[in-house]
């Protein structure tokens, strides 16, 4: 099985394949609004996870404005697209040379790498 991705490994727990992701949030506040972006390589597991945390805030926060309301759509489709890629990586593995017990280790338990 070769995949594209084969050559990057995530950044969080040194698998591959990994690809690198660009998802964004939107804060809406009213009359002012912020974006919140974050650009990593990662593998499956841990690009479902930062899309998720993204998207859950995204859809708590970003509706608050009129110009929000309507940016926010886009902001979701395209943390939605980012999602669709991930799922289509094959399961995270040890690089070779990579001793399984040292790859595992390294990666943080859930919700502890984006603290
Ligand atoms: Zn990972």
């Amino acid at each position: 099985m070769t995949s594209p991705h084969l050559a990057l490994s995530c950044q969080v727990c040194h698998r591959a394949p990994a690809m690198e992701i660009h998802v964004r949030r939107h804060v809406g506040m009213v009359l002012l609004m912020r974006f919140v972006s974050w650009r990593g390589v990662v593998c499956r597991e841990h690009g479902l996870m930062i899309t998720k945390e993204f998207l859950k805030k995204t859809l708590a926060q970003g509706w608050w404005g009129y110009l929000s309301f309507v940016i926010n759509w886009f902001v979701i489709a395209k943390d939605l697209m980012v999602q669709s890629k991930l799922k289509k990586l094959d399961e995270p593995q040890p690089l070779p040379g990579t001793p399984a017990d040292e790859a595992i280790e390294a990666a943080p338990e859930p919700g502890q790498a984006f603290a």
